[in-house]
């Protein structure tokens, strides 16, 4: 087949694939349809593509430390166009808070054929215990879901870094693997929300304090023998309504 007609993210995927291993390889590569966004969304659009549009802006909910977060609730409001105008001008495009074919392509570069995002796998996000994204509190498609959403986030904070690489110690955790490694039993670890992270080249402080703009409502730093930094964001169904634990407050 042509290589024209994939993209580069599709082929290095597909290099991926190959390199570890993975079986059932069919006639062709498994290739993601990408969203099929409309030719714009603006300020009073609704609907499933605002929802997936806010996804994948949540992670430019501020321009610095702020608790609040980007509602995925289809309605294009204020905080949807702020966190659109961050993400533009942060790759280069015209920051008018006004999605269009440009934006678009820039969200679609951020995706993976696997529904995965472009700097992260979802290997690296599943529990340990080898259930992959079962045995959580919620359903396993539901946590999928969820970290698909934390990997857009924490792409934001990516960016934010400069671009350094972020390695996870820990994403999904079963609420046995949970118990075995001594979480707490309403971490949002057994959710699917949360990640440990390590950013190639940052302190845990450093990493925090970008963490403070890309709409987490947890923030953790752990400092001791296992220097990470726990991000989350805290879901209704977890805690009755939106709730906050920035362990060290504003810290920039
Ligand atoms: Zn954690």
């Amino acid at each position: 087949m042509s290589p024209s007609r994939f993209d580069r993210r599709t082929l290095i995927k597909s290099g991926l694939a190959l390199a570890g291993g993975v079986a059932a390889m069919t006639a062709f590569p498994a290739v993601a349809e990408a969203y099929s966004w409309p030719s714009s969304l603006k300020s009073g659009s609704t609907g499933a593509a605002v929802k997936e549009l806010q996804i994948r802006v949540a992670g430019w909910a501020a321009d610095g430390p702020q608790q609040t977060y980007v509602s995925v609730d289809g309605d294009f409001g204020p905080g949807t166009t702020a966190a659109l105008k961050r993400f533009q001008a942060a790759n280069h495009l015209t920051a008018n808070g006004i999605a269009d074919a440009d934006d678009f392509a820039a969200l679609d570069a951020l995706e993976s054929a696997d529904g995965s995002t472009a700097h992260f796998e979802w290997s690296e996000f599943m529990s340990k215990d080898g259930t992959g994204f079962g045995g959580g509190k919620v359903a396993e498609a539901t946590v999928k879901e969820n970290v698909r959403r934390l990997m857009y986030k924490l792409e934001a904070l990516r960016l934010k870094a400069g671009g350094r690489s972020i390695t996870i110690s820990s994403g999904f955790r079963s609420i046995a693997h949970n118990q075995s490694v001594g979480g707490a039993s309403n971490s949002m670890h057994v959710y699917g929300t949360a990640a440990d992270a390590y950013v190639n080249g940052l302190s845990t402080r450093q990493v925090y304090v970008l963490a403070e703009a890309c709409g987490f409502s947890g923030l953790e730093r752990y400092t001791l023998s296992d220097a990470h930094q726990h991000v989350d964001s805290r879901v209704e169904y977890a805690y009755g309504s939106q709730s906050w634990w920035w362990e060290s407050g504003t810290v920039s």
